[in-house]
């Protein structure tokens, strides 16, 4: 039986549809999946859907992200050696912090590549599958040893068994 009694206002609350907004504003669009996993996603505009979480690791509309630089001033044929290029971030570390007070957080993408490889520009060109070391001052705060052997299934993974269900 129809029960013609009922307001919109109580069809809203019923179906919950504000709650079904919030969660779709906080899915990622396939264009974001896409970039994550490739060249990544500049914060700039996009800042308000990433979250620092209590153990300091970042989620980007709660999928685990890495922090990164993606390029370097100087060609490749000059250095592409992973220890002369920018780090990749784990945590909000003492690095991040002093960045973030220079105001040049602007620079840094978001990425979820779980491999230790991303993409790089350099002056002459891009690189797809550039290997980055993880900053230690992440390690370090992270691990507590910065000579933690970088695993990044294992990071990934910690992430999502520690996130509640839905
Ligand atoms: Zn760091």
């Amino acid at each position: 039986m129809i029960n013609f009694g009922i307001t919109l206002k109580n069809l809203i609350e019923s179906y919950n549809i504000e709650v079904l907004e919030e969660n779709i504003a906080n899915c990622l669009t396939k264009i974001e999946i896409d970039r994550l996993g490739k060249e990544g996603i500049s914060l700039d505009s996009n800042s308000d859907k990433l979250k620092i979480m209590p153990d300091g690791t970042f989620e980007y509309k709660d999928e685990r992200v890495l922090y990164y630089i993606p390029k370097a001033y100087f060609t490749k044929r000059i250095g592409d050696a992973p220890s002369s290029l920018s780090r990749v971030h784990i945590v909000f570390c003492r690095t991040l912090k002093e960045q973030k007070k220079k105001g040049t957080f602007s620079q840094y993408k978001v990425t979820n590549r779980k491999d230790g490889k991303y993409h790089y520009r350099f002056n002459d060109g891009i690189v797809e599958n550039q290997e980055l070391l993880v900053c230690q001052n992440c390690l370090q705060q992270f691990y507590g040893t910065k000579y933690h052997n970088m695993d990044y299934e294992e990071f990934f993974n910690k992430g999502r068994q520690g996130k509640k269900s839905p």
